[in-house]
């Protein structure tokens, strides 16, 4: 088994579930601005996030920061060993630096620092740090990373948790599959530069996806430009899918030209109002009564459409006919109900 470090109240590694976490696109210094959109990733299921720190006044920012929030906070430092201190006095629950851009004295102050406080720090490797170049990048880019964290164990420093990260599927894998037979402590996925929109989420589904499957990786951070808390909302789904977390997963037909219902917005509609339930519950949304009962029957709950309304259905079987409007209102009622047995 892996070993495990503390984040603040959340545990990566040994046994604790996969944690999903994001990283604020704010000016870490705009205090309202980054604890605003940190309200909005807690709120997505972010339970962890990451700050860039640039300069002091981001260092600064933090203890202000922590102060109005729930989930721990990761400080990212490139370079500056100052920072890194300076973050980890101001409260950082974790850092992330490139110990390779330390000379030994300063990394020396830093490990101290994060030992004074009992907190982990995380290294690692993307293309861009690559130290040495051969025809095989994957390995070159795992051999980075393994030589950030021989630099932290030369310290004494163990607490620590490992990246390996590439924009290419592929590589990310290799690299990942490759650090996770060499080392034991936990490790944390993503596909960098993953890109925008759906080249983002599939990259990131098939990486992380493959890794997960195969027992590697602790906590994952889905890169997408734009709005972070997307990535909050696709790290979910990958673990939803995968049976690594409980929620509820809505699936919905194609449609066709059967179709009676607006399938798309139905489907986002009941997204957005079921995403908080955690428990293993499928809801299907189907175009049409026709074939939609067959083939949303091994869905625990249904909505599927008719010429002047919808019909809801439970485990296969039709409860109730209903007009659109109430659709919403009549799946919340058969939810509750199915969440009360299972409890039962
Ligand atoms: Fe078409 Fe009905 Fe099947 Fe949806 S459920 S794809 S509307 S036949």
């Amino acid at each position: 088994m892996r070993k495990s470090v503390k984040v603040g109240n959340v545990v990566i590694g040994g046994e604790a579930p996969v944690s999903v976490q994001s990283m604020t696109t704010t000016k870490t210094a705009d205090v309202e601005r980054t604890i605003s959109q940190i309200k909005r990733l807690e709120r997505a299921g972010c339970e962890i996030v990451r700050v860039a720190v640039q300069d002091e006044e981001d260092a600064k920012a933090i203890r202000r920061i922590k102060e109005q929030i729930e989930i721990p906070l990761v400080a990212d430092i490139q370079f500056d060993y100052r920072l890194a201190i300076l973050s980890i006095d101001n409260g950082a629950d974790k850092i992330r630096i490139n110990p390779g851009n330390m000379s030994r004295d300063r990394l020396k102050d830093v490990v101290a620092a994060a030992k004074g406080k009992g907190i982990p720090i995380r290294v690692g490797a993307n293309v861009g740090s690559i130290k040495r170049r051969t025809s095989e990048r994957w390995k070159d880019l795992a051999e980075s990373a393994l030589e950030e964290v021989r630099l932290l164990e030369k310290e004494g420093f163990y607490d620590i948790v490992v990246s390996v990260k590439s924009s290419d599927v592929l590589e990310t894998i290799k690299a990942n599959e490759y650090i996770a037979e060499k080392i034991e402590y936990p490790i944390h996925l993503g596909v960098t530069e993953a890109g925008v929109s759906e080249t983002a989420v599939v990259k990131s589904s098939i990486a992380i996806g493959h890794l997960l499957l195969k027992n590697i990786g602790d906590t994952i951070r889905v890169s997408i430009s734009g709005d972070p808390v997307r990535e909050v909302i696709v790290g979910k789904k990958i673990l939803i899918a995968l049976g690594l977390r409980e929620g509820v997963e809505v699936i919905a037909c194609p449609t066709c030209g059967r179709a009676e219902i607006d399938v798309e917005n139905m489907a986002k509609m009941i997204e957005e109002n079921f995403f908080h339930v955690q428990k293993r519950l499928k809801i299907a949304v189907m175009g049409c009564v026709v074939n939609g009962i067959g083939e949303g029957k091994d869905a625990d709950l249904g909505v599927a459409g008719l010429r002047d309304g919808a019909v809801i259905f439970v485990k296969g079987e039709i409860k109730e006919r209903v007009s659109k409007e109430f659709v919403l209102e009549r799946l919340k009622h058969y939810l509750n109900e199915l969440l009360e047995e299972v409890e039962r």
